[in-house]
């Protein structure tokens, strides 16, 4: 589950991280309010649980109330990467004299978490990592000593040699960790973390996905984590696996294994997978049929590309559910391409081909029909 700017936030500042000084507000003259009530110039940003906001439009600094106002306006009927924010968060503005990153996340095959720091942060973080590598330093923090003090000296030092604010960063990268531990933080990161122009430090941006096996123990989240993504929570509620993607192929198998196998073979031609979908080995005609209201919804979506390997379920189901769902989806058959084999594969084609799909029995020629026809669609 991932948490907002606001709230990694609140809980960063509870642990002694300087943050700028912010009002939440779910409508523009909310915003305006908090923008007198702060009194200097602000910073208007979208609260969705996706980063590169600034890319999208979703962060402005503005001059006054009025153009706060007018910025919660816009920023909250827009659409920043496929997330409507509820609110903004109005916060003082700083003026920035260096973007720095410190950030973690965990390293599935060190199995360690791994903290990293850099004195190029900033919006372009990605691009900069790629062109400064030799200025990312990273540390793996052992599970069973916790991170070493030599550790959060190395990731301070590696931003600035200067010993004040290497101290301060220190002390901030030190709160992070412990942020990351109480809250079971899959990944956590501040950017930037900015230098302000007369010399303080302060945490401009936050980031933070919790781990959702920890949920049962921070009551705290659990009751926020069906307030996310419209389409995860529906689908949480409705009973099938759907975790949202950034690419732009839909796809939908019956069983987690080969939800992933088809996810990774849309990758593996060149596409991008929009969502990972399991329906279940079970799967009903209604469960599909939800499957494909809820992956159709997004608005990312091209195409959608059903693998179907039919054992317990039979094709026959499958192939209602996703006729039932064009229809009374007012879907295209054309952004629909199904790879059908198992039990009653065949009077499950019939049905698709009476409904205009396109059916296939080999996995490899349906992946590269979706693709091409994403991307021709682009
Ligand atoms: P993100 O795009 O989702 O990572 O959102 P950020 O909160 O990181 O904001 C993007 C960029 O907006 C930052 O890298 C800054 O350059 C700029 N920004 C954010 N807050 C301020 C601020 O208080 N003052 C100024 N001048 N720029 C800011
Ligand atoms: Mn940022």
């Amino acid at each position: 589950m991932r948490l907002l700017e606001h709230e990694v936030k609140s809980l960063l500042s509870e642990l002694g991280v300087p943050v700028p000084r912010g009002v939440l507000a779910k409508r523009p003259e909310e915003a305006k309010r908090a923008a007198e009530e702060i009194g200097v110039r602000v910073v208007v940003k979208a609260q969705v649980p996706v980063g590169r906001r600034g890319k999208a439009g979703g962060v402005r600094v503005v001059d006054g109330p009025e153009e706060a106002e007018e910025a919660a306006r816009q920023i909250l009927s827009m659409d920043v990467w496929g997330h409507r924010p509820d609110s903004v968060l109005v916060e003082e503005a700083v003026e920035i004299a260096e973007e720095y990153y410190a950030g973690a996340i965990l390293d599935r095959s060190a199995r360690k978490m791994v903290l990293m720091t850099t004195r190029y942060g900033g919006m372009d973080i990605e691009e900069s990592v790629a062109t400064h590598p030799e200025a990312l330093a990273k540390e793996w923090v052992s599970p069973l000593l916790g991170l070493a003090q030599f550790q959060v000296r190395r990731l301070a030092w590696n931003i600035t040699r200067e010993r004040g604010l290497a101290r301060e960063i220190q002390s901030i990268i030190s709160s992070l960790w412990e942020f990351i531990r109480r809250y079971d933080c899959l990944m956590a990161e501040i950017n930037p973390l900015a230098l302000t122009a007369d010399g303080r430090l302060v945490a401009l941006d936050a980031r933070a996905e919790v781990d959702d096996n920890s949920l049962y123990r921070h009551p705290e989240f659990k009751k926020r984590a069906v307030a996310t993504n419209p389409r995860e929570r529906e689908a949480e509620e409705t009973g099938i696996a759907y975790v949202e993607l950034d690419g732009d192929v839909g796809t939908m198998a019956n069983g987690a294994g080969l939800a992933m196998a088809t996810m990774d073979l849309v990758a593996e031609v060149g596409g991008r997978p929009a969502n990972f979908c399991d329906v279940g080995g079970g799967a009903s005609a209604k469960a599909v049929e939800a499957a494909m209201r809820i992956i159709t919804s997004n608005p990312r979506v091209r195409v959608v590309l059903v693998n179907a390997l039919c054992g317990i379920t039979s094709g026959e189901n499958v192939s209602r559910g996703l006729a039932e769902a064009v229809s009374s989806l007012g879907l295209s058959p054309d952004a629909l391409v199904v790879r059908l084999e198992g039990f009653k594969a065949r009077e499950g084609a019939e049905i698709l081909r009476e409904a205009g799909i396109g059916v296939y029995k080999n996995p490899m020629e349906a992946v590269r029909e979706a693709v091409e026809k994403a991307s021709k669609g682009r």
